[in-house]
């Protein structure tokens, strides 16, 4: 019997993005796996059951989860859902399960395997499977575009029979894959773009997208190119010179974030009232707590004439492409370890060995072979 692959129906508020689209689901098969969708699991994302039927998976409403080897998700199922896997089945998704105690023990009572794609190791060879940085990019862009949707100007510059208008002055706060592309976005709106992380690096990777890095003065440049920690002072005089160049800017979209820690708080609450009325922050950082003092998560709101908005799960939002990008993501990590039709985990592939959770005692022997290995 070959390996049965499941692909859940997301049960999360809001969420329309889907772990496997047809084009994934065929090579799936062609893998030698069974695939078992669940009926609606793509409407979200605009693919039909049809579509996946076509691709030639089976379809069902979820009432034979316990059949599947291998499930395959955005978001973690809830407990009650986890309970209902096959025992030692391998969950692959954003699963943090770490986040929540009720999960973890969930995933726990039933011996699952989960590999949580967010601890995936950041090297060369995974960025076919890097699901942070695939869904960073759309986050990114509809960051800039709720920034856009928000702000009570154009973002370009015009030359109009009315007058010449300004362009926007959009400041993008840290440069990872997020700020990246919100710079691109901003830029192709036709904004002035700066800039601003405190990895030194990133001043090339802004440049070459048309932004301007904003120096602060204050380098944190450490050893061995990581970021060091700033002294008290150097930080005081950083933070001065940032609530002055805010009282310029017109629009603000943070995606700064420091990894399994809440995110900095950058904006303070006196920076953004200095910010002239009608700016806009757009805090995608808010998920984690977001990099302005002022920010609500999931709330959109005025705080004496700046707009504050702390909108959540922005990937959802795109959820075609990001499910595109999310599924091949998902193919790419688990061709790792369906082959022939079997699950076979080679423990010193450390992309397998480092996501796994719970983690593997470190004498773990070289490869294993689940329940299904073997019997295609
Ligand atoms: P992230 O979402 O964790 O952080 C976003 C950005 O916030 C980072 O650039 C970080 O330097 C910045 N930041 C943190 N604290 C800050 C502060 N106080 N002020 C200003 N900025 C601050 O990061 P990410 O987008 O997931 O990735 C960041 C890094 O990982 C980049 O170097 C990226 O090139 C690298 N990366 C490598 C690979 C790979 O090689 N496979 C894949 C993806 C990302």
């Amino acid at each position: 019997m070959a390996v049965e692959v499941r692909v859940l129906k997301e049960t999360a508020s809001g969420e329309r993005r889907v772990a496997a689209t047809p084009e994934t689901v065929r090579k799936l098969l062609a893998a030698g796996a069974q695939v078992t969708v669940e009926r609606g699991a793509g409407i979200g994302a605009g693919f039909v059951d049809q579509a996946y039927a076509d691709a030639g998976a089976r379809l069902d409403d979820g009432d034979a989860r316990d059949a599947a080897d291998l499930v395959l998700c955005v978001q973690p199922p809830p407990p009650a859902d986890i309970a209902r896997l096959k025992p030692g089945a391998t969950l692959v998704g954003m699963l943090q399960p770490q986040a929540d105690v009720a999960r973890a023990e969930a995933l726990q009572a039933r011996s699952i395997q989960s590999f949580p794609l967010e601890k995936l190791p950041r090297t060369t060879r995974a960025q076919a499977m890097d699901v942070l940085s695939s869904q960073a990019g759309m986050a990114g862009y509809k960051a800039v575009l709720i920034a856009a949707q928000l702000a009570p100007r154009f973002f370009p510059m015009l030359t109009t029979a009315a007058g010449t208008i300004r362009p926007s002055k959009v400041l993008i706060v840290g440069a990872g894959v997020a700020g990246l592309q919100a710079i691109a976005t901003a830029r192709r709106l036709g904004a002035q773009v700066e800039g601003f992380d405190v990895r030194p690096e990133t001043r090339e990777q802004i440049e070459s997208l048309g932004g301007k890095f904003l120096d602060l003065g204050v380098s944190a440049a450490g050893e061995g190119g990581y970021a060091r920690q700033l002294t008290d002072e150097e930080r005081a005089v950083q933070q001065q010179r940032l609530a002055d160049h805010l009282k310029g800017i017109d629009v603000i979209v943070c995606t700064a974030a420091v990894p399994g820690r809440p995110a900095p708080k950058i904006i303070s609450t006196a920076m953004a009232e200095g910010m002239k009325p009608g700016s806009v922050i757009v805090d995608l950082a808010a998920e984690t707590g977001g990099n302005c003092e002022l920010t609500r998560p999931g709330d959109t709101f005025d705080h004496g004439g700046v707009t504050i908005a702390g909108p959540l799960n922005l990937a959802s939002l795109g959820a075609v492409h990001a499910s595109e990008m999310y599924a091949r993501n998902v193919l790419n990590f688990v061709s790792l370890f369906v082959r022939d039709g079997a699950l076979q985990f080679d423990w010193d592939d450390e992309l397998l060995a480092k996501t796994v959770w719970p983690e593997r005692p470190s004498e773990a022997a070289p490869v294993t072979e689940s329940p299904a290995a073997g019997a295609a």
